[in-house]
């Protein structure tokens, strides 16, 4: 599920990060909800 929030790119995890300091996705493959918090998106940024 990283993997899709990798894909939405670095400039806007960091913009996301800026703003809301987390993301709620849907996973397009199992529909399942994710929420991330700033310290996990951040974890993210560091391996994209
Ligand atoms: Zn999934």
């Amino acid at each position: 599920m990283a993997n899709a929030l990798a894909s939405i790119g670095k400039k806007e995890l960091e913009d996301i990060i800026k703003e809301d300091g987390r993301a709620e996705l849907v996973c397009h493959f199992c529909n399942k909800r994710y929420q991330f918090n700033k310290e996990e998106l951040e974890n993210i940024l560091k391996q994209i």
